[in-house]
């Protein structure tokens, strides 16, 4: 049996809440099932990646995949990559661009691992064309606690392949999975970069520009009044002029301590958001960027998440759908709240969904506007106000995606996600996570 460690606790990206389980790295395929039974429950985690609860168990055992980091195979024919669930998309694109391939969608991350884009079944700035990672992963395998694999298809063993895309972990241990990349020339975006101001504005960019593979938009989500929802967008296609495909470096900047909380204030985060708006000088800005910037400018620096102190951090993302015509009644209410609350941090991004299906199961993305932004903890201040941009998600149809929260309540989970209780009949008995009995709790 692989040796036990207990300290440091495994956190998740928000630090919020904190839990503490026995931690059980795994190395090899073959260490699950573990040979002598672990506390109860179980849960798979990668890099830790998710911002709230749902890559933690309060008490019970975490089995850290991370060590299940082997490449498989690889067919540079058709770009069908093969790899255990550990290997992070990081790994992926130090062995994959170099030969002129790419990730089919990525997060605003590159430190998640395989098993976790699966369980999570990711987006990227792409879902309007490509939509999640899910749809570009033909098979993987799953072995559950009482030590039965299932090789899952989209034919073979179908049930628990779309109910393990998206299905939080709960379903088992993926040990690895095939990953159909896309090709690439260069390492270069096609950037388009537009200010704009008002929902209306940035709908009609993210109509027109539907034909571009990737859209994103940031949004200054303190400013109000005749800059209410003014904010940058961005445009791009991988650039079709051949060049070298060199390796991209290491970061080299981390935050070395947890910054004191009273930083991150309405003050600071104004000043923050007028800066970076006013940095774009022209309306219009375009040109030739590496991907490093332009899909993970986060990951320059490690560790950014103690820029929130020691409390942590909540983020709030959530998904409205269209309402007939151009004015959205719903969305618009979701950002009145969050510019009126004042507590909204920099980090604050807007997007359309398309609408290419997931074969997940409880997949979060769906058509329609979605947003998502962080917030500091600060006690029951920033908790009155993820449950008010709940209620409000719950009474235009939209919903929030479990990656991302630490505060749903049973009633919205159960609300914006109607096939829970389809769903719960693939979980592992022996597998939960502290997300799952907080949602599943009787309300
Ligand atoms: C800066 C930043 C930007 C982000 N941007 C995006 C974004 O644009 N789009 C998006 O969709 N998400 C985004 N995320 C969230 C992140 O992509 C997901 O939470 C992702 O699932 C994290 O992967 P992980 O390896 O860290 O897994 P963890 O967070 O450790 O775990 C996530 C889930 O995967 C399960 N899991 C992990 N490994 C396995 C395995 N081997 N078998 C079975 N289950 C497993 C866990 O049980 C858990 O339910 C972002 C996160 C950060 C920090």
């Amino acid at each position: 049996m692989p040796a036990k460690t207990t300290p440091p606790a495994f956190e998740s990206w928000g630090r919020y809440p904190k839990h503490r389980a026995d931690v059980v790295p795994l190395y090899w395929t073959s260490d699950f099932p573990l040979s002598a039974p672990p506390p109860a429950p179980m849960l798979a985690v990668g890099m830790g990646r998710s911002y709230g609860d749902s890559c933690l168990l309060d008490g019970g055992t975490l089995l850290a995949a991370r060590g299940l980091d082997r490449f498989i195979s690889f067919n540079p024919a058709n770009g069908l990559l093969c790899c255990e669930a550990g290997v992070t998309l990081a790994e992926i694109l130090d062995f994959a661009v170099p030969r002129g391939w790419f990730l089919p969608v990525t997060p605003g991350t590159k430190f998640v691992t395989v098993g976790g884009a699966i369980a999570n079944d990711i987006h990227g700035k792409n879902h309007h064309v490509a939509g999640t990672f899910g749809c570009h992963v033909p098979r993987f395998e799953l072995v559950r606690s009482n030590g039965q694999k299932y090789d899952c298809t989209a034919t073979q063993n179908r049930s628990l392949y779309e109910a393990t895309i998206g299905g939080m972990g709960l379903t088992g241990l993926i040990t690895w999975a095939e990953v159909q990349l896309r090709p690439i020339v260069s390492r270069r975006i096609k950037q388009d970069s537009i200010k704009f101001t008002g929902l209306n504005e940035f709908f009609a960019l993210s109509r027109e520009s539907q034909h571009l593979e990737y859209t994103v938009a940031w949004i200054d989500c303190v400013a109000t009044g005749k800059n209410f929802a003014r904010g940058i967008f961005m445009r791009g296609d991988h650039s079709e002029q051949p060049e070298e495909l060199k390796l991209s470096g290491k970061p080299k900047l981390t935050m070395p301590v947890d910054l004191p909380a009273f930083l991150m204030n309405k003050g600071t985060i104004g000043a923050f958001n007028t800066a970076y708006y006013a940095k774009q000088f022209a309306k219009r800005k375009t040109g030739l960027i590496d991907y490093e910037p332009f899909f993970y400018p986060l990951d320059s620096v490690l560790h950014w998440n103690r820029a929130y102190g020691k409390q942590g951090l909540l983020q709030f993302q959530n998904v409205m759908p269209w309402e007939p015509g151009e004015y959205q009644e719903g969305f618009t209410q979701l950002l009145k709240a969050i510019t009126a609350s004042g507590l909204g941090s920099f980090l604050a991004v807007i997007k359309t969904f398309g609408t290419v299906k997931s074969p997940g199961m409880m997949s979060f993305p769906a058509p329609g506007p979605m947003i998502a932004l962080d917030f500091p903890v600060r006690g029951e201040r920033s908790f009155d106000l993820t449950e008010k941009l709940a209620d409000i998600t719950a009474e235009y149809g939209g919903k929030m995606y479990p990656a991302k929260d630490a505060r749903m309540a049973p009633r919205h989970f159960q609300q914006f996600y109607p096939q829970w209780q389809e769903f719960a009949r693939y979980i592992d008995p022996a597998f939960s996570s502290a997300f799952w009995q907080r949602v599943t709790a009787l309300a």
